[in-house]
């Protein structure tokens, strides 16, 4: 089946149904960019609380047809566990947890939340009870205020900032040329990885759902910003339901779950001790990350002594 994606841009479209949200007071809209396959059903339900069981049962999806992306996924965390998707580019990461997101819809098996089908759900109850935070989020031509409150647009000025405290946020913006009233995105200042990565956590402390997708930051930061983002990440992630899409394994020690991809298939499964244990692919690339971390430690020592 062909997937059809809207051809205005998803930027644009974002940025426009942010302005027609805002002006008709609307509560959300759109975070991502999704298919316009993807939409409510006539009986689509909205649960009056999510507690945050994360089910795949056998999930299967391509996105052309003959070349499968992922093949029998199956796996389930229990509300306020982390559970990580580790594997070597291309595995299929990504496109395992934008399937919880609903950016696309499965071809075969299901993906449940408290045992509803995603596809069951209202797109806008699925939105504000999954959040996601990524590097590459969208910052649309606003305040930084503004794109803190993105989606919660009760939150008062309060709310803002401690949202942003809590996301190791607070002290950049308030060096930013107008702090809080600073523009950012396409027209406005240009924020680093590590500073999008911490808007975008703090856009999900206020958010608050009971499942939350965080795609862990590639592109390279100091290490004193990686502290702080990481002491952000383990206060959002703490009770909450985690799906992780891991890169650095130094971060994922703790999960509850973690499941090695591998084209598109689970090779490996379990805890960090049981799968060095197992010496498989997680062990072997535990052990380079390993030797990659004490490079860098030796390179940022050397840099300090400078
Ligand atoms: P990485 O660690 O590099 O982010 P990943 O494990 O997250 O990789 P995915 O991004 O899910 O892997 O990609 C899995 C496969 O699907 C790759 O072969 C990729 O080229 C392909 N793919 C990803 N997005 C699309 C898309 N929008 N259309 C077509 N193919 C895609």
């Amino acid at each position: 089946t062909q997937r059809f994606v809207e051809p205005l841009s998803g930027a644009g479209r974002i940025v426009n149904s942010y302005e027609n949200a805002r002006a008709s007071g609307e509560r959300i809209v759109d975070l991502v960019e999704r298919p316009v396959s993807v939409r409510d059903r006539a009986d689509a339900v909205r649960p009056e609380r999510v507690e945050g069981r994360v089910e795949y049962d056998d999930v299967h999806f391509a996105y052309l047809p003959g070349r499968p992306v992922v093949e029998g996924l199956s796996f389930a965390g229990e509300p306020g566990e982390t559970i990580a998707f580790v594997g070597p580019t291309g595995a299929g990461k990504s496109t395992a947890a934008k399937l919880l997101l609903r950016l696309y819809d499965v071809d075969g098996g299901a993906i449940r939340i408290d045992g509803i089908d995603v596809r069951d759900l209202a797109l806008d109850a699925l939105r504000s009870n999954v959040g996601y935070v990524s590097q590459d989020v969208f910052l649309f031509d606003g305040t930084v205020r503004e794109n803190i409150a993105y989606g919660a647009f009760e939150a008062d000025d309060e709310a803002v900032v401690a949202a942003a405290r809590a996301a190791e946020a607070h002290d950049f913006v308030r060096n930013l040329p107008d702090g809080y009233d600073t523009r950012v995105g396409e027209r406005g200042v240009k924020l680093s990885g590590g500073q999008r990565q911490r808007i975008s956590i703090a856009r999900a402390v206020l958010q608050d759902p009971a499942v939350l997708v965080l795609d862990e930051a590639t592109s390279a930061v100091d290490t004193e910003t990686e502290v702080l983002i990481q002491r952000a990440l383990d206060r959002l992630t703490a009770d909450r339901t985690t799906l992780v899409i891991a890169h650095r394994l130094s971060t994922i020690r703790d999960a509850e779950g973690i499941v090695v991809l591998e084209e598109g298939r689970v090779v490996e499964r379990g805890t960090h001790d049981d799968l060095l244990a197992a010496g498989g692919l997680y062990s072997t690339l535990w052990s380079v990350q390993a030797g990659e971390r004490a490079t860098d430690a030796v390179l940022d020592r050397l840099l300090r002594a400078d």
